[in-house]
């Protein structure tokens, strides 16, 4: 276990936070003494940051360390965190504080401290638990409220929050609480899409918004380049939309209720099978462009159910090859707010449950 007691450089400015498009600088330092601050594990390490489990006055946080290079990210990461409305949502990792310090050999060092979440990323919990059907529809549902909420543009008393699009959702960047309710995480590829910076234009801007996220859960329309510009706050959306599928397919693929008598398949990321551990652009833009490739659903979901044809059906209509035809994500939550109605019984043998549900909320 490592140990290390950070002890933070005071400084009479904070330059680069206060450089952050919005935020309010004094709310984002006053309330936490970073001196107080230990960092115990390290608990993640993915493209930007390294995390730590650590604590702050005897209470458990999580702590995302990024080095001076990657210093754009974690101010991109902040600027989001900071926006008005963020804060309380229940389905947003909760962020604490900010801080910068610079180490021994002279380098500034940034950190985002935030509450802890016991269980780690979504595909790692998916890697070691199944989940029943009721868990599954909770967790899927927590990640598409987060994205939903992020998604929309907000006025509330005078506060505004933009659409904000996150640009590199995958199972990795959902945190599982103990209670296994999901929020989204790393907003450091995150984008406003509305407000006083939604105009984009220029050569350099195009590539900024256009080449960016993980490529294992990158668009068709983002890996052959065709992303359309002109409506870039849809465009955006619509590409967190498709990863989103390919979340819950991963999701469900562990879901125990949806096996009945028969071992639940191992955890795999999507195109897993097809691509292995560490797919290349190129890989991911034959496979997904060129062969229009989607995940594949287990042959015991060929079972003409209802519940099952509508779970199917969601995840189809998020990853659509037609970016125009995918489901909002404010759509795609209904869906899973209909399908959580359905209890494993109807789910593999009533073929009218989701139906009469329907009729029964719309018809009266
Ligand atoms: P990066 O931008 O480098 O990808 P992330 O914010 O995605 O960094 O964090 C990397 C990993 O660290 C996550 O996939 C997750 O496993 C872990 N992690 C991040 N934040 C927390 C947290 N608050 N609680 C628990 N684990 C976390
Ligand atoms: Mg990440
Ligand atoms: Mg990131």
């Amino acid at each position: 276990v490592l140990f290390l007691a950070y002890r933070v450089i005071k400084r009479k400015q904070k330059l680069s936070l206060s450089a952050v498009d919005g935020m309010e600088t004094g709310n984002i330092n006053s309330a936490v003494d970073f001196n107080d601050l230990k960092l115990l594990e390290l608990i993640g390490r993915g493209r930007y940051g390294a995390v730590f489990r650590g604590t702050l006055n005897g209470c458990c946080v999580a702590v995302k360390v990024f080095s001076s290079a990657n210093g754009q990210n974690f101010l991109n990461e902040c600027s989001i965190y900071s926006l008005p409305l963020l804060r309380q949502h229940d389905n947003i990792a909760r962020f604490l504080s900010a801080d910068e310090r610079t180490t021994a050999d002279g380098r500034a060092e940034f950190f985002i401290l935030m509450d802890f979440y016991h269980h780690g990323n979504l595909s790692r919990y998916l890697t070691v638990h199944t989940v029943d059907w009721l868990t599954c529809c909770r967790m899927t549902h927590g990640v598409t409220r987060g994205l939903s909420f992020l998604h929309s543009e907000l006025n509330r008393g005078d506060q505004y929050k933009p659409a904000v699009a996150h640009r590199d959702l995958t199972s990795r960047n959902v945190l599982v609480r103990a209670d296994l309710s999901c929020v989204l995480a790393d907003f450091g590829l995150s984008m406003k899409l509305t407000g006083t910076r939604s105009s984009h234009s220029g050569d350099e801007d195009t590539m900024t918004i256009s080449d960016v996220g993980t490529v294992r859960y990158m668009a068709p329309e983002v890996l052959g380049g065709a992303l359309n510009l002109r409506d870039c706050e849809s465009a955006l959306k619509q590409v967190d939309v498709y990863a989103l599928g390919l979340l819950f397919w991963e999701s469900f693929r562990r879901c125990s209720d949806l096996f009945p008598g028969e071992d639940v398949p191992e955890y795999q990321l999507a195109f897993q099978a097809e691509v292995g551990n560490h797919p290349s652009f190129e890989d991911m833009q034959s496979l997904v462009v060129r062969q229009k490739f989607r995940p594949r659903f287990p042959d015991c979901w060929k079972e003409e159910s209802l519940a099952l044809r509508s779970l199917i059906e969601t995840m189809e209509d998020c990853w659509d090859q037609d970016s125009e035809a995918r489901l909002t994500a404010q759509c795609a939550e209904e869906r899973l707010v209909e399908l959580a109605l359905l209890t494993p019984q109807t789910l593999l043998h009533n073929y009218t449950a989701l139906h009469n549900h329907r009729n029964l909320s719309h018809g009266w």
